[in-house]
């Protein structure tokens, strides 16, 4: 049995979940001691409990270790079952990381899948749904399989209850490289708003503030009340290029003015405009993965602890030789050269 380290760089929960992905790809067992040994409140939260459950149940694993504040879960697969799964968190935790901890094994898996996940779908820290469906999914079904995705509630922290499907279908042919090349040129871009459970004014502010910064040319501008369980606000910054999309978002805090917040999302979609790489930071680390079972690279901006973080954990499962190595002017390459199931079907 593999036994990990939870308190190794970045030291938060994605390291369990990508450790429970390769486990699932794998077949390999492993520990998991001092998990989230960085976080405030460390060890297992529902979150990653949830996480643990999903993994158990598409492959009718065993787990030991998996309660609520424990700092050490062992897990050992069974062969991976593809097929209908409705997988909840219980709380406003993230449900897109609970899709991430069982998205790559069920690309591999031997027939389709149709799951709903419940809890989180536009937390801090986290991918929001509309990162997922259009940024995260488009590239990883460049390897060769199919997803639809469909938002049916909005989930915000603390009250959660959102929810949302997504059905895999896995690739007939062998995995095709994840060779990402450039972006290409800024097609549209949308600045979307969202409010629930608030005045539609608070997401108008962040709009109107993030427009400001930015100076998109002919920006689409949405703002849209939303029902939802509890109150929150977003603002989703889309920019399209020629080649791929992305995201970046602003969560709404109480305390914090959407101005503020807004001013953050637009200095960060300024840098990764400026920088003209096709993959920011936080698509960066979940690439990863991907990228190690099918071969391929990308330019992305200088790697976070997120991502210097997952690459260990991969490093540990797969023997692949997976780099990340600077161009110059704040520009990284990550690749992998022959990615661990390149060639196979
Ligand atoms: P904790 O860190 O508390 O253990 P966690 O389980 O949420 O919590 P992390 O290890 O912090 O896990 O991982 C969070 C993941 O969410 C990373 O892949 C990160 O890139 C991603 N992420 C965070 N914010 C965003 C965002 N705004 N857009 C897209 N992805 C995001």
């Amino acid at each position: 049995m593999l036994t990990l380290d939870g308190s190794i760089g970045e030291g938060g929960g994605q390291i369990l979940r990508t450790a429970l992905s390769l486990s699932l790809i794998t077949g390999q067992p492993f520990r998991l001691q001092r998990v989230r040994a960085h976080r405030p409140r460390p060890g297992l939260q529902r979150q990653h409990l949830a996480s643990v459950e999903a993994a158990a149940r598409v492959s009718g694993g065993h787990v030991s270790g998996a309660t609520l504040g424990s700092t050490e879960v062992a897990f050992e697969p069974g062969p991976v079952r593809p097929g209908a799964y409705r997988l909840a968190v219980g709380t406003a935790g993230s449900a897109t990381l609970v899709l991430q901890t069982i998205l790559m094994p069920l690309v591999l898996a031997a027939g389709p899948s149709r799951l709903v996940l419940e809890g989180g779908t536009h937390n801090p820290w986290a991918p929001p749904f509309d990162f997922l469906a259009q940024a995260f999914l488009p590239l990883v079904a460049r390897l060769g399989p199919r997803f639809g995705s469909r938002l049916e509630r909005w989930g915000f922290y603390p009250a959660g209850g959102g929810r949302f499907e997504v059905e895999v279908l896995p690739a007939a042919e062998p995995l095709r490289r994840l060779e990402i090349g450039p972006r290409g040129a800024l097609k549209a871009s949308r600045v979307f708003g969202v409010a629930a459970g608030l005045p539609r004014a608070i997401a108008a502010r962040s709009v109107e503030t993030a427009l400001g910064h930015l100076r998109l040319p002919q920006a689409y501008v949405d703002i849209r009340e939303v029902a939802s369980d509890g109150p929150g606000h977003a603002l989703l910054i889309e920019l399209l290029f020629e080649h791929l999309s992305a995201i970046v978002t602003g969560f709404g805090e109480k305390g914090v003015r959407p101005e503020e917040m807004a001013t953050a999302a637009a200095e960060e979609a300024r840098e990764f405009l400026d920088a003209g790489v096709p993959v920011g930071t936080h698509l960066a680390d979940q690439l990863l993965l991907p990228l190690a079972l099918a071969g391929g690279s990308f330019l992305t901006l200088a790697p976070t602890a997120h991502t210097s973080t997952n690459l260990g954990v991969v490093r540990r499962f797969l023997p692949v030789d997976l780099r990340c190595e600077p161009q110059g002017h704040g520009v990284w390459r990550v690749s992998c050269e022959a990615g661990h199931l390149a060639g196979r079907a």
